[in-house]
């Protein structure tokens, strides 16, 4: 109650920054000092040259040593609050390339905020006093499309493809994803197998369509029913774990076609979301959730009575310096 207090008090929109490392191959015969400092954990100083340098604060800087372990005790109180009945969202922005998989996927021995989220969820829900029902969802949205990413995709290119999903709006303000699959998970293993499931679709589809992850919105969605628990706020919320597309911008130069409707698709959608964040901090009237699939499929998780996380993701080269500004320059629009 006491941490639900005190993140109450810091707002419940919180944005982390993540540099990632430098990889084995960049780091060959050079020194391995960027642009990017992490002054300390929450200071990151960009060096722009010309001995200009600029300042960003964040609620967290996580430095390129930092651990999956380090991210993820910050993301835990996020969970806690998703059993007391708080909807929530944890985002990874970031250029491609600069670890949002990484974050919220990880590698095998290093897992990341998904798998560590269903751990925390089921090992919490095992201490309480209360029986949950838990279920799983994911999907993916891709040129403005959704996608559920737990029903298989046809093997034969003549077979005919699933129907997209679609968005149902109540006058309530509630919304529906008509037909997405949702299935009861009764244990941590149940619930990696379909986030495993759902991953291997992800790569499959993408492969398929001639398109990669990295130009499509990742989205999983855990929905926790809780019955006769009245000191709680809702009988079922939810918590959304989202692999945002590749915030680089696309210009007509580097891309055409296909790819450049891709990228459009992307940062039309990432800026909606900045617009939908930037509202609820500002605490607008309007907040204009209806000009992306994105932010409508968030809707009713994305507000004053939800927990909004968002880490924005930065590549430590010199070569990526100015997606790094547009990246920092989106987090300081949402914070
Ligand atoms: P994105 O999803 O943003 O395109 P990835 O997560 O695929 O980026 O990361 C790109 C590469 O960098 C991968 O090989 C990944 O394992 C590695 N990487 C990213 N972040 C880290 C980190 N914090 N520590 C170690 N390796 C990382
Ligand atoms: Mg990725």
């Amino acid at each position: 109650q006491l941490l639900n207090d005190l993140l109450d008090l810091k707002g419940n929109i919180r944005v982390f920054c993540r540099v990632r490392p430098f990889t084995l191959g960049e780091n060959l015969g050079r020194l391995a000092f960027g642009p990017v400092v992490a002054l300390d954990t929450s200071n990151l100083i960009l060096q722009l040259g010309d001995n200009k340098s600029k300042k960003y604060t964040f609620d967290k800087v996580f430095h390129p040593g930092s651990s999956q372990d380090e991210v993820f005790s910050e993301v835990e109180p996020v969970i806690k609050s998703v059993l007391d009945g708080y909807n929530a969202c944890i985002f990874a922005y970031g250029q491609t390339g600069t670890g949002k998989t990484f974050t919220m996927e990880g590698i095998s021995d290093s897992p990341g905020i998904v798998p560590r989220t269903i751990e925390a969820l089921f090992k919490q829900a095992g201490d309480s006093n209360h029986t949950f029902l838990i279920t799983f969802s994911m999907l993916e949205i891709y040129l403005g499309n959704l996608k559920d990413l737990l029903v298989p995709q046809p093997i034969r290119a003549m077979d005919p493809l699933p129907p997209c999903l679609s968005i149902q709006m109540d006058p309530k303000g509630g919304i529906e994803i008509e037909n997405l699959v949702s299935i009861q998970v009764r244990d941590i293993y149940q619930a990696l197998k379909l986030y495993k499931l759902g991953c291997r679709l992800r790569s499959t589809a993408s492969t398929n369509s001639n398109s990669t992850s990295s130009r499509s919105h990742c989205m999983i969605r855990i929905s926790i029913t809780c019955y006769n628990a009245p000191e709680r706020r809702r009988e079922t919320n939810k918590i959304w774990l989202v692999d945002l597309g590749g915030s680089e911008r696309v210009t007509k130069t580097k891309a055409w076609g296909r790819r450049l409707d891709e990228g459009k698709a992307i940062n039309l959608s990432l800026s909606a979301l900045g617009d939908v964040i930037n509202a609820l901090q500002r605490k607008k009237n309007h907040i204009p959730y209806r000009n992306s699939k994105l932010t409508q499929v968030l809707k009713d998780s994305l507000g004053e009575d939800s927990k909004t996380l968002m880490l924005v993701h930065v590549s430590p080269r010199e070569e990526d310096l100015c997606e790094t500004v547009c990246s920092l320059n989106f987090a300081t629009r949402v914070k």
